[in-house]
């Protein structure tokens, strides 16, 4: 049963979960089962309104272009474990500090709760394994999950980069388009090469991003 985010404990002091208390909370996906497990993390942007309505990440056209990715890239989606940076459907779809957010919540608050959401949902998916590879898909991963300021996706994507847990080592993240830029018409272009960067060890880069 897909919960509210008024019902997920970890949501508790979020300022988007006081103003949308009845948003529901999207969970991460798992592998179907240990034996198919890549170890492997994905980390999205944020759900849409299918992913909200199924409570599953990377649903809906997104998602969809993700399948037709990891189809090409001949990886099984159901071995991998999947979740985004934010784990509610932002009202309009607005990543609430992005600019356009300014409408239902303010630049303070709206550091706050995705500093909680990465604190209380994303973190600890981090630190429960040591992944093999985590996937960050699109700049809000790369800013919040591999810490990297400078520099935007064009030129970060197929790169290892670090993504450091407190008290652990570090595990190996890859930054890549995000399945919605390649939707794009400008960044079809971007297709193959994010099949490639998918494929790839992390050891033996191609580096497209320069
Ligand atoms: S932003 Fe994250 S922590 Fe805040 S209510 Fe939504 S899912 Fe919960």
């Amino acid at each position: 049963m897909i919960k509210t985010v008024s019902q997920t404990p970890g949501c508790d002091g979020c300022p988007m979960q006081s103003l949308y208390p009845t948003n529901n909370f999207v969970s991460p996906q798992r592998p179907n089962n240990p034996a198919c497990d890549l170890n492997r993390l994905v980390i999205a942007e944020a759900p849409g309104e299918k992913e909200s309505k199924e409570g599953q990440p990377l649903r809906g056209p997104a998602g969809e272009e993700f399948n037709s990715l990891l189809k090409s890239a001949d990886i099984p989606r159901d071995g991998l474990t999947v979740i985004n940076c934010l784990n509610c459907q932002p009202h309009k779809n607005f990543f609430p500090t992005d600019p356009k957010a300014r409408t239902y919540i303010s630049k303070e608050q709206a550091q706050i709760a995705v500093d909680h959401c990465i604190k209380h949902h994303v973190d600890p998916v981090i630190r429960e394994r040591d992944w093999a590879r985590v996937d960050l898909l699109g700049v809000k991963a790369l800013r919040l999950v591999a810490k990297i300021k400078k520099g935007g996706i064009s030129k970060w994507c197929g790169r290892s980069v670090d993504i450091e847990r407190a008290g652990l080592a570090p595990v190996k993240g890859m930054p890549l388009y995000h399945p919605s830029y390649l939707l794009r018409p400008w960044g079809q272009s971007k297709r193959p090469v994010t099949v490639i960067h998918l494929k790839s060890g992390l050891g033996q880069l191609p580096q497209f991003g320069n």
